[in-house]
């Protein structure tokens, strides 16, 4: 990661000094991600694989993935240094064109002629949006201007353009609320997004195989290359994630006793809201990859005598092998975890209730167990194990939510009604799962409707605000 640390003159505010630490971090996963997606990156520079295997990757390959990670570190320095001279994050900005390195920047990824192409990965120098708050900050207006009415100027010029800013509060939290703030994202449509890095990943998957590790690696480390790739597709996720029970919104001020030309808050329409439910609820978690299976096949080598410290890796079930449907359970949890966050589903019931056009809450519900539970003719063993997981991770996470002492009465009614319909789905022989399963799910709905995760817990109250003018002394 980059640190920086910068020393302020307590009285005016004033940067005296700034520093900025730069580590290996990105470069690596840059290169890993590299040779995830595209065999002909596999394992340059050496980073994926230790030090020992570099000279064995083709000098020209290595140049690609090497200028990717160049371009990554270039960007993550102006980022720095950018925080080193006063600037927060701005996890708008990439709504607007990459107009920020204070953004995070997710790889632009390009199929071309049926590749991925990784020549415009990530942007090179700095954008508008940076040039903008760096006058804001620094500009000396000539002698004698207005600096105040210059300065609003200069960002009422910049709102005009379609400049936003959001940063970290209205980006990172898992309730969310405007896809535009998001991390490792890009462009402004975020279903769109997420609909095209399905498509990478799912043309990336196609293809892996042991090719996209370097000769003399070791096959384990295919694992670590699969990964983020299998991932590849998670930070779009959560931007299209945020567009259910979403609204755009921004800082407005008011200004001549009106409010600001734009809305403050404006929710996002009903179609876009299920445009997006349908894109990220699709079979949640399941791979749609109909490649050979080589990367489940390749991924199973044992880790015997390799570097086994792999940050990206997750603890398997399977262990010392990899985890398919483990694999799986977590991208199905990462879409409903998303998706049935207790501050997200009160949203969407508030705006349902507002405007009955808005998808509801049994909506999104429906949305997901339908994907989750609907049968699937002449299913492998294979997919069928993939499915138990997400069935699994979808009955959790409705328990979860209506055992959440923290969701709104109204979410929580609503998932244990969820739960209730979903039983008796599940009550019907021949129901889409194993029938060991079926069985066990059943229970454990009806078990936790009558004794909801002991001892039970009423919703927490909101606290009262302080209203006392002085403290407790
Ligand atoms: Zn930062």
């Amino acid at each position: 990661m980059g640190l920086r640390a910068s020393v302020v003159d307590p009285r005016t505010g004033e940067i005296l000094k700034g520093n900025v630490t730069l580590d290996s971090q990105r470069a690596r996963q840059d290169v890993l991600l590299a040779s995830g997606l595209d065999p002909q990156h596999a394992g340059a520079c050496g980073m994926a694989a230790g030090p020992d295997s570099s000279y064995l990757v083709d000098p020209a390959d290595r140049a690609s993935a090497e200028s990717m990670a160049l371009a990554r570190i270039r960007q993550l320095s102006a980022h720095e240094v950018g925080h080193a001279i006063g600037l927060n994050h701005n996890f708008a900005a990439s709504t607007r064109d990459r107009a920020s390195v204070m953004d995070y920047p997710a790889p632009r990824v390009r199929i071309v002629d049926g590749r991925v192409d990784l020549s415009d990965a990530y942007a090179n120098g700095i954008g508008a949006y940076d040039k903008t708050a760096i006058s804001y900050g620094y500009r000396q207006f000539p002698a004698g201007a207005n600096d105040k009415s210059e300065l609003d100027r200069l960002v009422s010029d910049a709102i005009a353009g379609g400049m936003r800013y959001l940063a970290d509060d209205e980006a990172r939290p898992a309730g969310a609320a405007d896809p535009r703030a998001s991390l490792w994202d890009n462009g402004d449509d975020a279903v769109a997004n997420l609909r095209h890095e399905l498509r990478v990943r799912r043309l990336a998957i196609e293809r892996f195989g042991t090719t996209n590790i370097a000769d003399g690696q070791a096959l384990s480390q295919l694992e670590a290359v699969f990964l983020p790739l299998y991932f590849h597709h998670r930070y779009h996720l959560q931007a299209a994630v945020k567009t259910v029970g979403g609204a755009h919104f921004s800082f407005s001020v008011r200004k001549d006793a009106k409010v600001s030309p734009e809305t403050p808050i404006e929710v996002i329409s009903p179609e876009r809201q299920r445009e997006a439910l349908a894109s990220s609820a699709r079979r949640p978690g399941a791979s749609r990859a109909r490649g050979s299976g080589a990367h489940r096949r390749a991924c199973s080598a044992s880790r015997v005598g390799t570097d086994s410290v792999v940050r990206e890796a997750f603890p398997k079930r399977t262990d010392p092998f990899f985890d398919p449907s483990g694999a799986a359970s977590i991208a199905a949890d990462m879409v409903v975890r998303g998706l049935l966050e207790p501050h997200r589903a009160a949203r969407v019931v508030a705006f349902h209730a507002r405007d009955a056009r808005q998808p509801s809450l049994d909506e999104v519900i429906e949305a997901i167990v339908g994907r989750a539970f609907s049968s699937e003719p002449r299913e492998t063993a294979n997919r069928a194990l993939v499915r138990i997981e997400v069935q699994r991770v979808v009955v959790d996470g409705l328990m979860r939510l209506s055992g959440d002492v923290s969701a709104s009465p109204a979410v929580r009614a609503i998932a244990t009604d969820g739960l209730r319909r979903l039983s008796q789905r599940l009550g019907v022989r021949r129901a889409p799962t194993y029938e060991a399963f079926r069985r066990m799910l059943r229970d454990d709905i009806e078990r936790f409707l009558s004794r909801p995760f002991e001892p039970q817990k009423p919703t927490e109250r909101l606290p009262v605000p302080q209203g006392d003018p002085i403290g407790g002394s």
